[in-house]
């Protein structure tokens, strides 16, 4: 090893919790104490001018993570930063919707692999896809411009396609792209597939996703678009927001008759 500076190492030290102290805490993988000791000892090797052990190496010295599982992260580290370009595509049937699911990184140069299966499950009849965003280190506005011509068709045969699991910054790619009022995105599976149950019309208005508003009170039995002037009139505390309009029409409301949702 050659000689390294204090301040050069104080650098490493601190990409190396950001990378992986970090995202360990994020996922809940290990406790931030754990993590803090293990920064600890990297500062006690620096302290004593020694090379420091790596923060995974220390980790699994105490127990705190299999190396299997440490490998993994690496791996996924290596991918999230386009070292690898792997993306592996799994497909499973969870109650009759083909649930996609995509690990590694999607980019430009993985938009072929992933519009082949949504070809070949719109050639099987299935219009009801989730796709499964847990494991999607990577993804970029190509990538995810591969899904939006079969959006549409599933939702021309009466299905969707719903997104659940979206890293925070998956979620921004989306977002970004002016997206997020046309695409249903799900913090998990379940609410994913639960929200099959329903067409999509019923949670869009003129061709966007919507806000369904009306009010406790009595003497409404209307309920709006969000954006409604009538709605906005209605005080904050009074408001009761409806998942679709099938909620709010479950709920003993019609449709107001100037916005009309
Ligand atoms: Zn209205």
């Amino acid at each position: 090893m050659g000689y390294t500076s204090g301040q050069q190492m104080n650098r490493n030290l601190k990409d190396t919790y950001h990378k992986l102290g970090e995202l360990l805490v994020r996922r809940n993988l290990a406790p931030s104490e754990a993590i803090d000791e293990a920064l600890a000892v990297q500062r006690l090797h620096i302290g004593q001018k020694r090379t420091p052990q790596r923060l995974g190496e220390i980790l699994i010295e105490r127990k705190v993570l299999s190396r299997r599982l440490v490998q993994e992260i690496l791996q996924e580290q290596q991918v999230g930063r386009g070292e690898k370009r792997i993306l592996k595509i799994g497909l499973r049937d969870a109650e009759g919707v083909a649930v996609v699911v995509l690990e590694g990184r999607l980019d430009e140069t993985k938009e072929k692999p992933v519009t082949q299966i949504f070809e070949r499950l719109m050639n099987r009849g299935f219009a009801r896809i989730a796709v499964d965003c847990s494991r999607l280190v990577y993804l970029d506005s190509h990538g995810i411009s591969s899904f939006m011509a079969y959006i549409d068709e599933a939702r021309a045969r009466g299905g969707d396609m719903k997104f659940f699991s979206l890293t925070p910054e998956a979620g921004f790619v989306v977002k970004r792209l002016g997206l997020g009022n046309f695409v249903q995105t799900f913090a998990k599976e379940d609410e994913a597939l639960k929200a099959f149950e329903l067409p999509i019309d019923e949670y869009m208005s003129r061709g966007a996703l919507a806000e369904y508003v009306s009010t406790d009170s009595r003497s409404s039995r209307v309920f709006h678009l969000s954006y409604c002037n009538d709605a906005q009139r209605i005080r904050e505390k009074d408001r009761i927001y409806y998942e679709s309009k099938w909620h709010a029409r479950d709920a003993g409301k019609l449709g107001c008759k100037r916005c009309k949702p």
